[in-house]
């Protein structure tokens, strides 16, 4: 039989350190909490090899006593919490007593302090949490800890840091958000030698903004602020029109913590509902704060999760704060300020698992009225309004569902011209990102029904919608008359055999790209910049991009370090165009973040590629683009974007000349 015993203290603590202390940036985030509790106003952090090397966080606060010192490093020492009741109300960042002794146990540790007012200081050294003796030095007002070593004396833990670079991205993003929840505190940050951070500590959030996250995101930024009772949000989010190609400059706090949150995410991303380009994420610094009893810091070791006791009335101080702000720079109307919210939340977790979806499908939205008529790029197609690609089913399920697919076409309409086709392609025309625009918002919720409805007869005598025989059918035939092209996104065609053919460009183009590059067989054509652009990415996407630049080489990019989280692009793909260079290196970083198989992460990168490159519904095209792409579709080469999505639908002569009562 085994035998069960209690295990050594040196192994419970070691044990005990991985949960607080998994890698360097657990360390920089401890060590700085401390300082920050401690009331420092200035904090240094210098970091050697990604923190392998060396950590060394400087702070200019209240010091520790000598006769403490050690105390400091015992697990569940701690200086902020005295009863059980201080738990219910953590004003500190730390308060568990543990990173001290978690850090210490796990490396060798130097730390000199002198308390404010002191005429000396004292210093300690300590080797896998044994401490040497308390010495009196000389110091500096305030604390500095010297951490080497990192691992030293868990093997195990050593062999699962990743490379230097990615400790220091890590480093880099916790050193932003951190300056970002506290601008009061001027924080310096120093990586091998070079200052990588540095900002004023004014106390004005955009100086922050300014320092961290640089001058092009600063500048795309509106304020907001707003408050609910004891709820208060303020910061800044980004113009609609300047949304970015990831979550990754979403900046939440809590009560100047640095935290994760869907619900925030969700509130933030349901104020720019239909203000967006699909595929685009509205970036924010917000912090929100609320008395300490309303939130629950306690849920998550690592402390970047918090749980509201009133989710409901966060998310909605939230939502209502972007949405006026954005509604007070031109945007579309603010519905009706919210009544005061009191109710709680029926279910604990209510909002645990919740995106912006599933709030408005639970009815959320009811005490936020939205604009009764839908934008035109509304995904949520009106009701009586056909897509003439529905026609072609992608799953039998999908064409069940929507009885407007069984009228052909929806009424014709002078004043609804979109209706024609039904909506528009998802979001590609610029225009259509520009919610100032109101043409394209006023498409009506369902077009009225003509004086003398349409029968429904014609769809209903064959199980087949029109469009729908796929292009098997395609046979080799004289080149089909490209009759022109409608909403600068479907080519027009008509075939010898009296056929019309509808042909959405971007998916057709999209498809041809993608099967060039997955094929591989040539190294994609490349263009030199005339000047080097340089793209502001954020220090984890950055870092992400330059890990892994032989693959942006075998994309066609040409990039280098430009340092602080900006990658200076010098080449890049032939047919992507210029001004698509950093949407498509964010969405590159976020498919890179992704962690799925290799094989599925480069399919969805060519995915990235095929898209980016092909001509946009929207432009203008050339005879020449178009028929090269009728060309191919008449040839069956392309039919089905990457995606899945038809290129192609047909209407035969009958059909028309049913729809007109000839036949
Ligand atoms: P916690 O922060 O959860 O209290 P720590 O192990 O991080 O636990 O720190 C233990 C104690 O050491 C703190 O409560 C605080 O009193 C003291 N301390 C740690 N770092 C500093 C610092 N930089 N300046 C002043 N006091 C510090
Ligand atoms: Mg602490």
């Amino acid at each position: 039989m085994p035998h069960i015993q209690q295990l050594p203290a040196h192994v419970a603590d070691l044990i005990a350190a991985g949960e607080v202390v998994e890698r360097p940036a657990s360390v920089v985030k401890e060590l700085v909490e401390n300082a920050i509790d401690a009331g420092a106003s200035a904090v240094v952090v210098e970091l050697r090899r990604g923190g392998m090397g060396l950590i060394r966080v400087t702070d200019n606060g209240c010091g520790i006593a000598p006769e403490q010192l050690p105390t400091a490093f015992l697990r569940h020492a701690t200086s902020k919490l005295r009863t059980p009741e201080d738990l219910g109300k953590i004003g500190t960042l730390g308060f568990r007593g543990e990173a001290l002794a978690a850090i210490s146990a796990v490396s060798r540790v130097d730390i000199r302090t002198r308390r404010h007012g002191d005429p000396e200081g004292a210093s300690l050294h300590l080797e896998g949490g044994v401490p040497g003796d308390v010495e009196a030095a000389g110091a500096p007002e305030g604390t500095t800890i010297l951490v080497r070593d990192l691992f030293y004396n868990t093997p195990a833990r050593l062999k699962f840091m990743k490379k230097d670079s990615a400790e220091t991205a890590a480093v880099s993003g916790l050193m932003q958000h951190l300056a970002l929840s506290h601008p009061g505190v001027s924080f310096k940050f120093l990586k091998d030698g070079t200052e990588a951070l540095h900002t004023p500590g004014d106390g004005r959030l955009d100086s922050a903004v300014y320092a961290a996250l640089g001058r092009d995101f600063a500048r795309s930024l509106l304020p907001v602020k707003g408050r609910d009772g004891e709820t208060a949000v303020s910061g800044f989010v980004t113009r609609p029109l300047q949304g970015r190609g990831s979550r990754a400059m979403q900046v939440f706090f809590v009560n100047g913590r640095f935290i994760k949150s869907q619900l925030l995410t969700a509130a933030l991303e349901e104020g720019y509902r239909n203000q967006l380009m699909k595929g685009k994420f509205p970036g924010c610094v917000l912090a929100v704060t609320l008395p300490v009893t309303q939130v629950d810091v306690n849920v998550h070791p690592a402390k970047t999760q918090v749980k509201f006791a009133q989710e409901k009335a966060v998310f909605d101080v939230v939502y209502h704060t972007v949405l006026d702000a954005l509604a007070e720079q031109g945007g579309p109307a603010s519905p009706p300020p919210p009544a005061p919210e009191t109710a709680s939340n029926p279910r604990g977790d209510f909002f645990q698992t919740m995106d912006a979806k599933t709030y408005r499908e639970q009815g959320a939205g009811q005490k936020a009225p939205r604009k009764a008529t839908p934008p035109a790029w509304n995904t949520e197609r009106p009701s009586g309004m056909v897509n003439l690609s529905d026609r072609v089913p992608l799953s039998p399920p999908d064409r069940g569902e929507r009885p407007a697919a069984r009228r052909p076409f929806p009424p014709l309409r002078q004043d609804a011209p979109s209706s024609v086709l039904g909506e528009k392609p998802e979001a590609r025309a610029p225009a259509q990102a520009a919610p100032a625009v109101p043409k394209v918002q006023e498409i009506p919720e369902a077009p009225s029904p003509p004086e003398r409805p349409l029968p429904p007869a014609i769809p209903q005598l064959r199980e087949e919608l029109p469009g729908q025989e796929a292009l098997e059918s395609v046979k080799r035939e004289a080149p089909w008359r490209i009759a022109g092209e409608v909403l600068r996104t479907y080519i027009v065609c008509e075939s010898e055999e009296g056929d019309v053919w509808l042909i959405d460009k971007h998916a057709a183009h999209e498809r041809i790209n993608f099967d060039r590059l997955k094929a591989g067989l040539e190294p994609p054509m490349r263009q030199a910049l005339l000047t080097p652009a340089a793209v502001e990415l954020g220090r984890e996407d950055g870092a992400l991009l330059l890990e892994n630049l032989p693959l942006l080489e075998e994309l066609g990019f040409s990039c280098e370090d430009f340092g602080g989280g900006t990658v200076l692009v010098r080449e890049v793909p032939a047919d992507l165009d210029a001004g698509d260079v950093t949407a498509t290196l964010e969405e590159i970083a976020g498919k890179l973040r992704s962690g799925r198989s290799p094989e599925e992460r480069r399919e969805g990168l060519l995915h990235t590629m095929a898209c980016k490159a092909a001509i946009k519904g929207g432009w203008v095209s050339s005879q020449e683009e178009l028929r090269a792409l009728v060309d191919r579709v008449q040839r069956g080469e392309v039919r089905y974007c990457p995606h899945g999505r038809p290129v192609a639908v047909r209407l035969t002569g009958y059909e028309l000349e049913r729809m007109f009562k000839r036949a």
